[in-house]
């Protein structure tokens, strides 16, 4: 079942949205070469815990893993696509792309949001992935109102990503989002007729986010477990956004 908010729980979902915004905003400013994944965590658990908010990724179990997510943050470098575990040891690089996601609970609602950011100057190759990743996301999120179905979002995503020569990570999808981090309904960012297709409808939040990868879009996990990585090697972008349906339209949580 999909849950749908009234406004005093979105009015919560924005704040908590706003908190993983700001967070975003100072990490992706402290990115450059030399600074550490785990310089970034250390920084987004203290501004987690003096808003007084608690960490949605931090001790998160899933079975497939067997062993519980053990940082604030995901930290994924270049081929890891999602789930990276921030380290002392992964030095960022100059040409490096990093992607960071975090999600919060604040006021008992769940704000999660990711970008990539690229560490110095980068290629062409990797600008372009990037640029068109986050485009999608935003044509994404156009779709996103009242009266459209789940599959306008994922199509948006897909036709825009496709066409341009990249490929969907299919394993990982996006996903409603509220009391719990991941509610109903799957969210993939490709036309899938194996999951529901369902009309969308005023006080939905969903949690966009298109993960594509420049070469093909296969994915292994490595031994901790965790890190998501391209079979190929190639580099994957992450962007996410949550974003609410409304009578005026589509409301994105997570920004500033
Ligand atoms: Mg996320
Ligand atoms: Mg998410």
């Amino acid at each position: 079942m999909i849950i749908r908010k009234s406004p005093s729980e979105l009015d919560k979902m924005r704040a908590s949205g706003r908190l993983v915004a700001e967070i975003l905003d100072v990490l992706s400013g402290m990115v450059e070469p030399g600074v550490t994944t785990l310089d970034l965590e250390v920084v987004a658990e203290k501004m987690v815990n003096d808003a007084g908010a608690k960490a949605a990724f931090k001790g998160y179990y899933v079975p497939q893993a067997g062993r519980r997510f053990p940082c604030v943050l995901c930290t994924s470098v270049n081929e890891e696509v999602v789930h990276g575990i921030p380290s002392k040891k992964r030095k960022l690089l100059e040409g490096d792309i990093v992607k960071i996601d975090i999600g919060v609970q604040l006021n008992g609602y769940f704000g999660d949001s990711a970008t990539t950011v690229p560490v110095g100057p980068i290629s062409p190759e990797s600008e372009r992935l990037l640029a068109v990743t986050k485009k999608s996301l935003e044509l994404a999120i156009e779709q996103a109102k009242a009266g459209n179905r789940l599959f306008d979002i994922s199509g948006a995503v897909q036709q825009h990503v496709e066409s341009h020569g990249y490929t969907i990570v299919r394993e990982f999808v996006g996903h409603g989002i509220g009391a719990k981090l991941h509610e109903e309904p799957h969210v993939p960012n490709y036309v899938d007729p194996k999951v529901k297709n369902p009309r969308l409808r005023e006080g939905m939040v969903l949690a966009i986010e298109p993960m594509v990868a420049a070469g093909r879009p296969e994915t292994q996990v490595l031994s901790d477990r965790w890190t998501a990585v391209t079979k190929d090697g190639s580099r994957a972008a992450h962007f996410e956004h949550c974003v609410a349906i409304t009578e005026n339209g589509p409301w994105v949580l997570t920004v500033k």
